[in-house]
């Protein structure tokens, strides 16, 4: 099977050294097996995205010496896809819709009876105050609402508890299997939203219906995402569509330790651009000095 990894920028901000890593090391691991690297924009937050900020995604990629297949996916494109996919759900009892306020779930979450709250990979766990019981009849997608994911449905439709495939992680960059089982599913992730009110989608929804479309075949993304990766299994499962292996990489740290975000301009490609960095300089200053070999050193979990 032809090697397919991809790198998926939301538009958002400038990239920084953590996308330039990202990027990098997507690119060089397909050149290395012979493969395809493509790129997806994550533009379903239209209030956040930006048309300038998706022209420098493109601008710096090339200037770090990246290429990829025309044209790009763009999930803003993408919606009537999303759309079938959670009448899907919503018509297979596997998803509800939810009009519960962050201040709700918090108070729910925080009832002297439930303990301190469960922090998932999308915050405080819902504690379930508009799931249905399990042999109601399903309830679509209602104005305002959000859709959430019930995922003792998806326990009772899917049976096996997820797991997936994770590459390179390893001292040598060996491969291993992720198992997980539907208890801490319950407990650490819980029912999460599948669309948003204002979206129609949500970032777990689309990024696995985008991966299955782009017949992504590795997903290479920052370790900061290993905790959603279940999220998506169970979401491919429901789909019906395939699992992808899994490449979750260090995250490139700014001197105090803390992951870097978009509003890091500090560290943004462009900034480097301008003050007259090359892309090698960009390489050295992440670690990927080897080209196309360096993805086994790269892909070490990081230390600190
Ligand atoms: N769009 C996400 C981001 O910019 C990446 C999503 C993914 O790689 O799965 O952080």
């Amino acid at each position: 099977m032809t090697y397919v990894t991809r790198f998926a920028p939301s538009p958002t901000g400038p990239l920084h050294l953590g996308h330039a890593y990202s990027a990098l090391l997507a690119h060089d691991m397909a050149k290395a097996h012979r493969g395809q690297f493509l790129l997806r924009i994550e533009d379903i937050d239209q209030s956040r995205a930006r048309p300038e900020w998706e022209a420098q995604i493109y601008d710096d990629l090339a200037w770090l010496g990246l290429t990829w297949p025309m044209p790009v996916m763009r999930q803003s494109e993408r919606i009537d896809t999303y759309s079938a996919a959670l009448h899907n759900l919503v018509a297979k009892g596997l998803a509800y819709p939810c009009t519960c306020s962050r201040r709700d779930i918090a108070a729910a979450a925080s009832a002297p009876q439930e303990g301190a709250p469960l922090i998932g990979p999308d915050g405080i766990v819902y504690p379930g105050t508009c799931r249905p019981s399990l042999d109601a009849a399903p309830r679509g997608v209602s104005d305002g609402a959000a859709l959430r994911l019930d995922m003792r449905a998806a326990r009772l439709r899917l049976g096996a508890a997820p797991a997936f495939t994770e590459t390179g992680t390893g001292p040598d960059g060996e491969t291993g299997r992720i198992d997980t089982c539907w208890e801490t599913v319950f407990e650490t992730v819980g029912d999460i939203v599948i669309a948003r009110p204002a979206m129609g989608t949500s970032y777990h929804l689309s990024v696995v219906l985008d991966d299955a479309a782009q017949g992504i075949t590795t997903v290479t993304r920052g370790q900061d995402l290993f905790e959603a990766t279940v999220i998506h299994v169970i979401l491919q499962r429901l789909l019906g569509v395939p699992t992808p292996l899994y490449h979750h990489h260090r995250l490139i740290r700014d001197d105090h330790g803390k992951r870097l975000a978009k509003r890091d301009d500090a560290r943004a490609i462009a900034k480097y651009r301008a003050e007259g960095a090359n892309p090698q300089d960009i390489r050295a200053m992440i670690g990927l000095v080897q080209g196309p070999a360096a993805h086994t050193l790269g892909s070490r979990p990081a230390s600190s």
